[in-house]
């Protein structure tokens, strides 16, 4: 619990899963005196009302963002242009905007040119999530002990860019600073190739002929199913994602379809040493993550046997 808010107004732009758990988090941490929340439809500010996470609830993004100190972009990031278009004539100086968005050079590029002078702009990018959407989706743990990553464009002010860090350590988050291009690089292979690959395995599975519905259902324990909760992922967000990470997602898949191709070589003549020692290494990996407190080492992801 921070000794005195670091903020005193916060306005939320989006109050689906992320915008929600910043909310409970901030509450939990005592980072904010008055925490504003702003949603497009009136059913989604209907369900942050009865959740109640915010102090202020808004249809109109001028009443979200006056007297704000910190705004957060929290909706998906193919809307960012028009949003930042609209709050920019609202914003008070020597506010700090910033963003929770899964890519970051895209975020500069539409952003960027519409914040103001004397306003600070600061993308940022919580490295937690789960496949649910929505305001009662949110949870105050959702950011302890994951990594936040700011990717302050250069000239950034030391001292605003410090003042956000201790917002998310607040949140319970780590925080690294990195060049917005290398987050794109790092993010394609770690978390956007991923969701392709599930994506596209759980839609193969569906246009199989020769194997029923019900039997990939019925079997999913056998691999499947991990995929599956990763291609419930939100539609929207992911297709704002891909479009909006196409270059550094395109250079990661060239160099995924050449290793596929090798292993698919590796099965044809029978390299039973080339898969071995392929999966040798991509077990120490697995290792490595649960060392470092990114995962449970508990046995099926630590589910229990039947699921209640
Ligand atoms: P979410 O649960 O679907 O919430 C999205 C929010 O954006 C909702 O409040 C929604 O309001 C609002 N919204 C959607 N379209 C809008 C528009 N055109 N104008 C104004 N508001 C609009 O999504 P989320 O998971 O919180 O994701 C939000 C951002 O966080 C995305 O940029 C995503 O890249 C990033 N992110 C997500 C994760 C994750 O795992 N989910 C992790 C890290 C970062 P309505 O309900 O009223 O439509």
């Amino acid at each position: 619990m921070s000794d005195s808010p670091i903020y005193d107004k916060v306005a939320l732009i989006g109050i689906g899963l992320i915008g929600s758990s910043m909310a409970h988090a901030m509450r939990r941490g005592g980072v904010a005196s008055h925490i504003a929340g702003y949603a497009h439809r009136a059913e989604t500010l209907e369900k942050a009302r009865s959740v109640g996470f915010a102090d202020s609830l808004h249809s109109d993004l001028a009443a979200c963002v006056k007297d704000a100190d910190l705004v957060v972009l929290a909706t998906p990031v193919g809307t960012y242009a028009v949003l930042a278009e609209q709050i920019a004539p609202h914003l008070k100086p020597g506010a700090t905007v910033t963003d929770v968005g899964s890519v970051k050079s895209a975020v500069i590029r539409d952003v960027g040119p519409h914040v103001p002078e004397g306003v600070h702009f600061i993308p940022a990018h919580p490295i937690a999530g789960t496949e649910q959407s929505g305001p009662e989706a949110g949870f105050a743990e959702l950011f302890d002990g994951r990594w936040g990553i700011l990717t302050p464009p250069p000239g950034t002010d030391s001292a605003a860019l410090e003042r956000l860090k201790s917002f998310w350590h607040g949140l319970g988050s780590d925080v690294e600073v990195m060049d917005a291009r290398h987050h794109d690089l790092v993010l394609a292979i770690t978390s956007h190739l991923p969701h392709l690959i599930a994506y596209n395995i759980v839609g193969t599975a569906d246009d199989l002929q020769a194997v029923t519905k019900s039997e990939v259902i019925k079997y999913s324990a056998g691999g499947f199913r991990d995929f599956t909760r990763i291609a419930a992922s939100d539609p929207t967000m992911w297709r704002d994602v891909f479009l909006n990470n196409r270059e550094a997602v395109l250079e990661v898949l060239g160099r995924f379809s050449e290793d596929m191709s090798a292993l698919q070589r590796a099965i044809r003549w029978g390299d039973g040493e080339a898969l071995f020692n392929l999966f040798t290494r991509t077990r120490a990996i697995r290792r490595s993550i649960v060392d470092a407190g990114q995962d449970t080492a508990a046995p099926n992801f630590g589910r229990s046997k039947k699921p209640s």
